[in-house]
């Protein structure tokens, strides 16, 4: 396929977290609110003149200093993030979104506060932490609502004068659905047997909305969109198999780059920081606080394991079986961040139900938070790309 024009300028833009249309955005004025989960949500920290950015640790090599801090068998995301922390690469910010989802996040975020990482200029600067429920009923609706509304909007409005009111909720509402219509629509363009855009291009793309201000991108994912739909596939397929991957934070696209490059092409992208879930619209309706609205969905299109109501569970894995079949995969590659306790339940569980209650075949891997180019994991891949082709000549033999 010819190259996507803006793909150059989409992966420059996540080679530094303090990318040159964050560095724009702040010149303009704006606030850029650091956040780590999808669960502090993200369109609340998109109102007015704030822009959200979801933390990533780009290049990262060395996790010394963090690991002086915490346990060396902590999570190497949340560690990656507070080596930068202490750094001074997370100085730009204006707010720190924390979320009190797994002790990981919640050390590094209470280190950097402990150790006053953000700038000496940002007399406005406020940590927060978020308490998220396990579930989605109207209680915890209610908890969310009232976390969110203490916890961000407040300090936002009393520190920086931001206005937090329903008519601006419904405006970042707006463009941030704007947002999810085109990624979900870039999506449509994996389903085909020859599809018009790689699961590497798609994630990239997908990044850099987690990871810029939207206002300032979104005339180029418009005009990438349009591209991929005129967009001429390749004649011949460039994989071997179809997977949905599943999983934690996967922030780096190096990491899909070397999946498909092993032969399965990643249709699906059911983990934190990619599509699925993140980039459904949001619904509003006119009677309702927006806010609380907001805090509702948030709850019901997580899929994250520490959701861990019976009927979240569930959700979980007929949510994955669903994209499988939508998404017309081969299978499935349930991945975990090294030292991730939700998710290495989470994909020990999946190893065994997908497969025998979903007849879903199913990779589980821990992973690093650098892959780089890892020849273990590339050949691990690799075994499960021919266990696959395998399975589907015999279904051929026996006319599936
Ligand atoms: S795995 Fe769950 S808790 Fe961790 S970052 Fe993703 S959504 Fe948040
Ligand atoms: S990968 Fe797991 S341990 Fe690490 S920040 Fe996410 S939820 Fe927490």
């Amino acid at each position: 396929m010819k190259d996507l024009k803006h793909l150059k300028y989409f992966e420059d833009l996540l080679e530094d977290i303090n990318n040159d249309l964050v560095r724009q955005a702040q010149a303009e004025g704006k606030l850029a609110l650091g956040y780590t989960c999808f669960h502090a949500p993200e369109v609340l920290m998109n109102l007015d003149n704030c822009f959200s950015v979801r933390l990533r640790a780009p290049h990262t090599e060395s996790l010394e200093m963090s690991t002086y801090y915490m346990a060396n068998n902590s999570c190497e995301y949340a560690r990656a993030l507070l080596e930068r922390a202490i750094e001074g690469s997370l100085s730009f910010l204006d707010a720190m979104i924390g979320v009190d989802v797994c002790e990981a996040n919640n050390r590094a975020i209470e280190n950097m506060e402990i150790l006053k990482t953000q700038g000496e200029d940002k007399h406005n600067f406020f940590f927060s932490n978020l308490d998220i429920p396990y579930s989605d009923d109207e209680d915890c609706v209610l908890h969310l609502t009232e976390q969110v509304t203490r916890k961000i909007l407040k300090p936002l409005h009393e520190r920086y004068g931001v206005d937090i009111s329903d008519a601006k909720v419904r405006e970042a509402v707006a463009l941030h659905n704007e947002v999810c219509r085109i990624i979900t629509e870039l999506a449509e363009y994996k389903k085909p047997e020859l599809p018009s855009i790689t699961g590497y291009e798609f994630h990239v793309i997908t990044l850099c909305t987690y990871v810029c201000p939207k206002w300032l991108i979104i005339d180029k994912l418009r005009e990438t969109l349009e591209e991929v739909k005129n967009r001429k596939p390749d004649s011949k397929k460039f994989y071997r198999v179809r997977v949905a991957l599943v999983g934690s934070e996967i922030d780096d696209p190096n990491v899909i780059r070397l999946i498909e490059d092993a032969g399965a092409f990643v249709v699906v992208d059911r983990f934190c920081f990619g599509s699925l879930p993140g980039r459904q619209e949001i619904i509003l309706n006119d009677e309702e606080d927006a806010v609380k609205q907001i805090c509702r969905q948030n709850l019901m299109v997580t899929r994250c394991p520490r959701q861990c109501a019976k009927h979240c569970v569930d959700r979980r894995y007929d949510d994955v079986a669903r994209l499988v079949k939508e998404f017309n995969a081969d299978g499935a590659i349930y991945e975990q961040m090294k030292f991730c306790t939700y998710w290495s339940y989470e994909r020990t569980m999946a190893s065994h139900i997908m497969p025998e209650e979903y007849d879903v075949i199913t990779l589980s891997i821990d992973r690093p938070y650098i892959v780089g180019n890892s020849g273990q994991l590339r050949t691990r891949i690799q075994a499960f790309v021919e266990s696959l082709e395998i399975k589907k000549l015999h279904h051929k033999k026996e006319g599936k």
